[in-house]
Formats: structure tokens, C-alpha cells, sequence
């Protein structure tokens, strides 16, 4: 029996070398050598492989979230098959149906510096390009491996961000520069923060509540963030049958939680992770960096999938790009200043959005009873506005319903229900039911009549991330003076 075989046994076991392209591997001759290769592999799941070279093989772990960051947190390390030496410097596409099917490619590789060689542990310094420290590998139960960082790493820069709230725009006109504006499209959605990790992609929306299971079709985009570390802005939007943004398609997707209804209505109304800012990326905050270099940084990840996107942006001319979504429907376009920087949390004039259409989130302070069909439940909202700290009543909404949605908000209404007004003030009509005000919806209306009511307003759905307290009524604040002439 010769050594060497047998360690690769199983290796070739696995693997037809007539269709896959990795090397069968031949017999060592040098059994002494330290060097070591991570291969980034797009399997099923992507994945980090470590190779140690180690008496004639390269001992192997498949590190699902690479390599830890700092000794607090072990990170799995699943131990694999020995691979042989010449798979050091192998990379290629691995054909589907074949073991291991995917890209690999490498990603780092260096020497190590063994300091213990055991089958349950293995502690060693790694010297590569992209990562280099001392780590321990060790067996915990059966075939379970863990690996642990031993030395804080010399310098991982900015910490990553993990609750950042995203900056907002104000309501207003055309800026009268626009030459020192970028204009994008603005997308009818719910804002989303992203955070990539190596293996690891959680989304929260603008008061922090945690999204991620309910959009599993953004998931895969983990395999374009690839072994960086991200976070990124933008809003997860969802499309009619004629391809225009929906906020009433996205609605049913927002209150899901069990899983079977997730995938559902994934596949009836899939989202798409519209991506429009960058303001993390391995180690550096980018917050304070111009609107055009985080667009550039942006623009080189290389995100682009079924399911998140990277939309350009149009230095200038924003009169022509909103004229364009006039046209095709869209609710208008964001000005960004191409000098600013980010804020989180903050509404500035740095942002401004300019709308085709007006749009206002109201408190919904009551009902009033429908006829005919809809006897029993409610035939329009009665909503209002936040004024010095009173609400004010702002009309009555009574289109832009289905079904489902009426059922949905009825059962909200019927548990909020009270005897007294919440409205200071001008009062609704006599046969109004009133509720507490706590439910929040987003309507679309011509406009504001003289006494501070919505002519003509339609519901657009319920909003879940702002609080009611908060709601007051959008006034369009003028543009910022042109920035002076150096
Ligand atoms: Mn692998």
C-alpha cells in the first residue's frame, strides 16, 4: 500500500476526471512543503476551501463564511477530502452534475507556518496576500471543525456599520444648477439597508426592522458581494403586469412570516433590491466620500442578478430625465447634490425628490360605513395629519381597495376601534367609526384644497416603518441656492 494513494482515495472517489477539469494528482515527491491556497468556490452554496499542504496533500476545510474577523466569533470550518498538490494552483468551472459543480478560483495563496499538526487541531500562521494571522482549526464533536482567529487583526480599519438609518430626501422643485446634481429615477418601494458579509446578507428597513426572511430572492446576490464586506442602500421594489413600480404589489409581500407564504408570494410578486448608494466597504466607511465616488465604488462591485440592480444615474438634465418618467408613469425623480456626502438618518436639501404625482402618508383615524355591497364594513378612511403636535383631518379615502386589502384593513380597524375623535379640530362626518390612531397609509392625491384636505385621494397601502407620531404633511420646500462659482 503506498501513502499517497490512499490519502486520495477518496478524492478520485468522487470525482469522474474524464468530465471535470481538476488535476487526478500524481504521487508527492516533496512531502515538506508549507504552502497553502483559499479557493473561492460558486458551488451550490458559495464557499471559502482552505488548503494546508501537509505531507504530500493539502489538507482541506470549506470555510462557509471565510475567515473570522477577530477572536470573538468561531466561524465554521467544514472539513473535506485531502486534495493533491497540483490542486495549489487550479482553478476552472467544475461542470454541473459534477461533484463540487461551479467556478473556483483562487482567491488568496501564500506559505503557513504550522505550530501543531494534530487530526483534531491544527494551529498555524498564515502569511498570503489577502489574509494573513494565526488561526486554529479544531474538531469540536464527530466531523464538526471550527475555525478561530488568535491574533486581533492588525488593522481591519472602520468597524461595519450594523444599524445604519438611511438618509432621506426633501420634498421640493428642480434644483436651478443642475449641472451639480445627479437625477435618478425615483422608485416606488420599501427603503432597505443591506449588509453583506462573506456568506452572511441581512436586510432592515429605515426604522430598523429586519427584512431578510421576507425577500429570499435577494439572497443570491451574497455570491456577487463575494468574500467582501458591504453595506448598501436602496429600495426593494416591486413591478405591475406592465412593468411599472408597485407599491400595492409590494404590499402583500411586507407582513409575511411563515415561510410557505414567502415563497408564495415570491413567486407571484418577486422584488427586486433596486441599489443606489454605497456606504461600507471592507473596512472603510464611505459616508464622508462625494455622491460620485460612492456611485463609482458602487459601480465596480459588479452587482447585477435577477433580483438587485444598480440603475444608472444621469449627471444633469433632470428637467429631461422627469419629463421621461412623467411620460412613462413613474412617480419622479431624486436630485442628489454631486458634491454631498452621506447622512445617515437625516432629511437634507442635498436630497430632494421631485414627484409627477402628489403622495402623502396619512394616520388613519377612522371610517366611515359602506352601502350596497360593502354593508358592514367600511366604505372609506377617514385620515389625517400631525400640525403642532394635533391631528388634523385630511379627507376621506375611498378608492384604490381590493378585496383582500379591505378584508386586511378592516380587521386592523375593528381591534383599534374607540368611541372618541382623534381629530382636533374640523370634525368628519355624523355616521364616522373611530379608531386609534396608529395605522399609517401612504394615498395619492390631485391636491390640497384651501382648507388642508386631499382632493381626489386613493389608498396606495398600508406603511409599516413609520411610526404615526411621525407623519406630517409634505410641504414642497424650495431648492437649495445654487452652489457659488469657484
Ligand atoms: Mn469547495
Amino acid at each position: 500500500m503506498t501513502p499517497d494513494r490512499e490519502e486520495l482515495q477518496e478524492y478520485r472517489q468522487k470525482r469522474s476526471f474524464d468530465k471535470t477539469p481538476e488535476p487526478r494528482g500524481g504521487r508527492a515527491r516533496d512531502r515538506s512543503g508549507n504552502r497553502f491556497v483559499v479557493q473561492e468556490h460558486h458551488a451550490r452554496r458559495l464557499h471559502w476551501d482552505l488548503r494546508l499542504e501537509h505531507d504530500g496533500a493539502l489538507a482541506s476545510w470549506a470555510l462557509p463564511r471565510g475567515f473570522p474577523e477577530s477572536p470573538d466569533e468561531n466561524r465554521l470550518a467544514v472539513h473535506t477530502e485531502d486534495h493533491p498538490l497540483e490542486y495549489l494552483t487550479f482553478e476552472g468551472d467544475i461542470p454541473a452534475g459534477e461533484y463540487g459543480a461551479g467556478s473556483m478560483t483562487i482567491w488568496d495563496q501564500g506559505t503557513y507556518e504550522a505550530e501543531k499538526f494534530r487530526d483534531d487541531k491544527v494551529v498555524f500562521r498564515l502569511d498570503g496576500d489577502r489574509v494573513s494571522g494565526h488561526f486554529a482549526l479544531f474538531r469540536t464533536k464527530g466531523d464538526d471543525w471550527m475555525i478561530h482567529r488568535m491574533d486581533p487583526p492588525a488593522d481591519s480599519g472602520d468597524p461595519m456599520p450594523s444599524s445604519l438609518t438611511p438618509m432621506a430626501a426633501t420634498l421640493s422643485t428642480l434644483p436651478p444648477d443642475q449641472e451639480n446634481w445627479a437625477f435618478e429615477i425615483k422608485w416606488d418601494g420599501v427603503r432597505v439597508v443591506a449588509y453583506g458579509e462573506p456568506g452572511r446578507l441581512r436586510l432592515f428597513g429605515r426604522n430598523l426592522r429586519e427584512f431578510t426572511r421576507q425577500y429570499p430572492e435577494i439572497r443570491p446576490m451574497m455570491n456577487d458581494i463575494g468574500a467582501r464586506r458591504v453595506v448598501l442602500d436602496g429600495e426593494l421594489v416591486a413591478f405591475d403586469d406592465s412593468g411599472k413600480p408597485s407599491f400595492q404589489r409590494l404590499q402583500p409581500r411586507i407582513h409575511l412570516t411563515s415561510d410557505a407564504d414567502i415563497r408564495r408570494q415570491q413567486r407571484v410578486s418577486p422584488v427586486v433590491y433596486v441599489i443606489f448608494d454605497l456606504l461600507y466597504l471592507d473596512g472603510r466607511s464611505l459616508l464622508r466620500l462625494p455622491y460620485e465616488e460612492r456611485r463609482r465604488e458602487l459601480s465596480g462591485l459588479g452587482l447585477n442578478g435577477p433580483n438587485w440592480q444598480v440603475p444608472d444615474y444621469q449627471r444633469g438634465d433632470g428637467d429631461v430625465l422627469l419629463d421621461a418618467t412623467s411620460r412613462q408613469g413613474l412617480e419622479g425623480v431624486v436630485a442628489k447634490r454631486l458634491a454631498s456626502r452621506y447622512q445617515p438618518g437625516k432629511r437634507t436639501r442635498d436630497w430632494l425628490k421631485i414627484k409627477n404625482v402628489l403622495s402623502q402618508e396619512v394616520v388613519i383615524g377612522g371610517w366611515v360605513p359602506g352601502q350596497g355591497r360593502l354593508s358592514g364594513r367600511f366604505g372609506a378612511l377617514l385620515v389625517g395629519y400631525h400640525d403642532d403636535g394635533a391631528l388634523r383631518f385630511a379627507g376621506k379615502v375611498g378608492t384604490g381597495f381590493d378585496d383582500a386589502t379591505r378584508g386586511l384593513l378592516q380587521d386592523h380597524l375593528d381591534a383599534l376601534r374607540t368611541d372618541e375623535s382623534p381629530f382636533t379640530g374640523r370634525q368628519p362626518q355624523k355616521d364616522a367609526v373611530f379608531v386609534q390612531p396608529e395605522l399609517v397609509c401612504r394615498v395619492e392625491f390631485a391636491n390640497w384644497t384651501e382648507t388642508g384636505t386631499m382632493r381626489h385621494p386613493s389608498f396606495e397601502g398600508l406603511i409599516e416603518d413609520k411610526p404615526a407620531r411621525d407623519v406630517v404633511r409634505e410641504k414642497p420646500a424650495p431648492p437649495p441656492p445654487p452652489e457659488p462659482e469657484e
